[in-house]
């Protein structure tokens, strides 16, 4: 991945003013890349920072499925995903989905402030790096039985 990273954030209804403090105190480290969110997560985003998010649907009507779509692309290099632990969701299985794409495809996620303090201050952060890609040739050449 380049060093202008392609960052996708996602919050929960419970977890969105945390996200918003979160952005606020590294705008700064935030405007040098291209922020992408779900639909509620960006428009809070965008009007908060100043900053141009592009904005997924509304996780519950898609969009943590487009994200994760993204990410098997390698369109979307880190994700930063503010999912709330007391709450069942609408939509929790997108939410399972669209973690296990972060996993399949190696991109760093943070599911919470710490991880993301850590993320965000790594000198990784600003570098190009290369993402050791899984190879699913094996998998994709596996025999079925008739
Ligand atoms: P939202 O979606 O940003 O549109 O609220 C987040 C989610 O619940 O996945």
């Amino acid at each position: 991945m380049h060093s202008q990273k392609r960052i996708a954030l996602v919050a929960h209804d419970n977890k969105k003013r945390d996200l918003l403090a979160w952005a606020l105190k590294y705008k700064k480290q935030l405007g040098a890349h291209i922020l992408s969110a779900t639909g509620t997560t960006g428009r809070l985003l965008s009007e908060a920072l100043g900053q141009t998010v592009f904005c997924y649907k509304s996780g519950p009507l898609g969009g943590d499925q487009q994200i994760g779509a993204k990410i098997s692309e390698g369109e979307i290099d880190m994700l930063i995903f503010f999912w709330d632990p007391l709450e069942a969701q609408p939509h929790d299985p997108d939410v399972k989905a669209l973690l296990r794409l972060a996993a399949v495809w190696n991109i760093p996620v943070a599911c919470n402030e710490a991880t993301a303090d850590f993320l965000i201050s790594s000198p990784l952060f600003e570098q190009a790096y290369r993402t050791a890609l899984p190879d699913f040739t094996a998998y994709q050449q596996r025999a079925i039985k008739a």
